[in-house]
């Protein structure tokens, strides 16, 4: 397979973050996550992430001018130009539209998008137990996918922490902006002949085979 830039798209809590750190090391491909790249900000404590904080908390999206910029930043580096996978942007047009004005003059024209599916109440069930390693942002289901040690990372032993934008009242904000903002890209790359799409209610590991076989 040749050099791959692909989008996953897909409600809080579809399993982008699982899939794009699957897909990354299978097919080589950088993995950016615009939320944990915000975190990262956020916690370095950068004027930046001192913005951010204030709409994460209250599960709003960043502006789009600050969340282009950062993300245009680090898909233009000599890393990427392996191919990409990005996770979690574009969440709006305004942002999809800026990645395709840019990525035309630079080499940056997207392949696929791969759009996972699934219910509300699949993810109401999935982010109420959701928790992710401090270290290196796995994420644990304390029903569906628990740490063999509790309250630790089986993949590099680091802490076990909940997003604090994981509560009742941020999901429930989180899926609003979602159903608003989001969803109209769907239609965006559906008709850019770019869209893909998978069940997301699967096992982690069909989900995965599934992506890999439609990537053929
Ligand atoms: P995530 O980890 O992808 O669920 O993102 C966590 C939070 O970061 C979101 O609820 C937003 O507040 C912010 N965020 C992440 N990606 C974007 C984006 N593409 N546009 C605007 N805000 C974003």
């Amino acid at each position: 397979m040749g050099k791959l830039q692909l989008i996953l798209l897909g409600a809080p809590g579809a399993g982008k973050g699982t899939q794009a750190g699957l897909l990354s090391q299978q097919l080589g491909l950088v993995h950016i996550s615009s939320g944990d790249l915000l975190r990262e900000a956020q916690s370095k404590g950068t004027e930046l992430g001192n913005v951010a904080k204030s709409y994460m908390e209250k599960g709003l999206l960043v502006p789009d001018e600050i969340i282009i910029r950062l993300i245009l930043e680090h898909i233009t580096v000599p890393q990427c130009r392996g191919g990409f996978i990005l996770d979690g942007f574009p969440r709006t047009l305004e942002q999809a539209k800026a990645l395709d004005e840019t990525g035309e003059g630079q080499n940056l024209v997207i392949d696929r998008v791969i759009y996972i599916n699934i219910s509300v109440q699949e993810l109401l069930r999935r982010l109420s137990g959701r928790w992710l390693c401090q270290r290196c942002q796995t994420p644990y289901h304390m029903v569906a996918s628990p740490p063999k040690v509790a309250g630790r990372c089986d993949r590099c032993g680091g802490e076990l922490y909940q997003r604090p934008d994981d509560s009742v009242e941020a999901v429930q904000k989180r899926l609003e902006v979602y159903f608003a903002q989001t969803t109209p890209l769907i239609e965006y790359y559906q008709q850019g002949g770019k869209l893909m799409e998978v069940n997301g209610e699967q096992d982690i590991s069909q989900v995965n085979e599934e992506i890999m076989a439609l990537l053929g």
